[in-house]
């Protein structure tokens, strides 16, 4: 028997949702019959455009600017959307890229991409935990990377936030079980977005599959770890990189 879901828990929070992966998680969640909350950081109108795209469809979806790498503004935002209810879902999609290698990083670069990951999962996860476990349900879902799982040259920064996340996923997974809570980490290899625009084209010669992801097909991974049938799946790191791994 799958675990059934409350009623009130068809609320998820999408971070970093203005664009990419995101935007296409935001998009199936809704589909799904999620009232979603597109949160963004600098895409105001690239967030509206998702949220337009929502409703146009007949979903429910509003946008929330806030920057996830920043504690206190982050806790700000969740106090206003706990005050309209619990947030059952939770995708830790925010990240960014500050790549070089590592004798020549900057610690600006180091701290913003632990500071938006790292920093991120614990703004974000902290503060909408105990209104899951009150609802006796909830999915928390962290956006990892092949980079955190196997490392990555000129990556060194990523490759320790990404894997630092696998290792809250496998923590707080354990914590949570109890509470109907899952927590699972995604580690996707090359998906078509913004965020891979400077990597050159031959590079699909070492993809198993020889092509790069769609981000239709992560917010497809995404939608089943949010489903009551995924209720005995916690813990895990879920690559979907064409075989990469
Ligand atoms: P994009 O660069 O296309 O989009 C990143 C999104 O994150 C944007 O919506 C951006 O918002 C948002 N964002 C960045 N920093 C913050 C912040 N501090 N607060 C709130 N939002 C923020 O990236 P992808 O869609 O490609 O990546 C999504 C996730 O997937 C990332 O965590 C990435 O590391 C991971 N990933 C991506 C892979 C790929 O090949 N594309 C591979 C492996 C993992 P805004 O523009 O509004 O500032």
């Amino acid at each position: 028997m799958s675990e059934t879901e409350p009623n009130a828990a068809r609320r998820a929070l999408v971070t970093g949702a203005s664009r990419g992966i995101g935007a296409a998680v935001a998009k199936r969640l809704a589909a799904d019959g999620f009232e979603v909350l597109v949160n963004y950081r600098s895409g105001r109108e690239s967030a509206q455009a998702v949220v337009s795209e929502i409703l146009a469809a007949g979903g429910r979806a509003q946008a929330w600017g806030f920057d996830v790498a920043h504690r206190a503004q982050t806790e700000q935002a969740l106090l206003a959307v706990l005050e309209q209810g619990p947030v059952a879902v939770v995708v830790n999609n925010a990240g960014v890229i500050r790549d070089g290698l590592f004798h020549d990083m900057t610690g600006e670069a180091w701290d913003d991409v632990i500071a938006t990951t790292l920093g991120g999962f614990f703004h974000v996860t902290r503060p909408l935990v105990p209104a899951m476990m009150e609802l006796r349900f909830g999915r928390i879902i962290n956006m990892s990377s092949i980079s955190g799982v196997r490392g990555n040259k000129g990556q060194v920064n990523y490759s320790a936030a990404k894997a630092g996340l696998i290792g809250a996923t496998m923590a707080l997974s354990r914590e949570l079980a109890k509470h109907k809570i899952t927590v699972n980490a995604i580690a996707p290899g090359l998906i078509a977005t913004e965020m891979i625009a400077a990597v050159p084209p031959q590079v699909v010669t070492q993809i198993p599959a020889r092509r790069i992801g769609k981000t239709q097909e992560v917010a497809g991974l995404v939608s089943y770890l949010c489903s009551a049938e995924a209720g005995y799946l916690t813990g895990q790191v879920i690559g979907i990189d064409g075989g990469m791994s």
